[in-house]
């Protein structure tokens, strides 16, 4: 595939309409579209059972409309807006969640989720750090070859409320280059180490193209509690418009990699709609 015929499919597969909106913000600048049933879908093999069971449960009220206030992509701003506060869910548009798994990739445990993924027909979001994607720049093509969302978690996973704005910066950059790197396009999604965001983190966001995500719930995967434990966080979590925080590196994620086998059929099977968010302003 060359790089138009590959953009043009990551185009398809990123084409559709859910909504993510930031923490309390109800007004129409916070809510973003996403991607609740992407095109790409219905090319891969779903697992069998997991499907049919979905099929019964998959209401037309997913397939969403544009939101009042925003136009089709023509008239959206070329760069997104400084925005005050992550998004942290997706706003009122049925059984809609994001998983997001954070700090990788890792070649022992990426792959896994990567499969896992697959094996549902689902996409997800992973927010990589830059100094594990430059040696992982396969992992990074596997993603967004399916129809993943790839985002920029810096470099070296600082504390960005303790750095100058110039390293921020670069932090920042030096990922979206590497991402750019491994697959064509720089990514349109950030979100700060520790959740510690300042406002030179969000206007750095917005002059480089990316929307700031937070989450929703966090399954606390890092700490190794056991993978039912983290598995029982995501089903009790398990709400409309809920952006799940778990991990792929930075320790042993074998435990996140074991929940996500247990819990992704456990909420697609309740009906849940496991999506990404898709950039609103290009
Ligand atoms: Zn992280």
């Amino acid at each position: 595939m060359n790089k138009d015929q590959f953009l043009s499919r990551r185009r398809a597969l990123l084409a559709g309409a859910a909504v993510l909106g930031a923490a309390g913000a109800a007004g129409a600048a916070h809510l973003l579209t996403a991607d609740p049933d992407p095109p790409g879908r219905s090319a891969a093999a779903p697992a069998a059972g997991a499907k049919a069971n979905r099929a019964a449960l998959k209401p037309s009220a997913y397939r969403l409309q544009p939101i009042a206030g925003y136009g089709p992509a023509r008239t959206r701003p070329a760069r997104p807006l400084v925005r005050h506060e992550p998004f942290l869910r997706m706003s009122g548009h049925g059984r809609s969640m994001v998983l997001t798994f954070d700090d990788g990739p890792d070649p022992r445990y990426t792959p896994d989720i990567l499969r896992t993924l697959k094996a549902h027909d689902v996409r997800a979001m992973f927010f990589v750090c830059g100094e594990r994607a430059v040696d992982g720049k396969d992992m990074l093509r596997e993603m967004a070859e399916e129809g993943h969302v790839v985002g920029n978690h810096t470099w070296s996973h600082p504390l960005l409320t303790r750095l100058s704005p110039h390293a921020i910066r670069s932090e920042i950059e030096r990922t979206s280059d590497i991402i750019e790197e491994a697959y064509g396009e720089r990514p349109a999604w950030f979100r700060a180490p520790y959740g510690g965001w300042n406002r030179a983190a969000f206007r750095l966001c917005a002059e480089l193209g990316m929307e700031p995500l937070g989450w929703t719930v966090d399954t606390l995967d890092w700490r190794a509690p056991g993978s039912d434990t983290i598995e029982r966080r995501v089903i009790n979590g398990a709400a409309p418009g809920v952006v799940v925080l778990s991990h792929d590196a930075g320790g042993n994620r074998s435990q996140s990699v074991r929940a996500l086998r247990d819990y992704l059929p456990r909420l697609l099977d309740s009906g849940y709609h496991v999506t990404v968010p898709r950039r609103q302003y290009t």
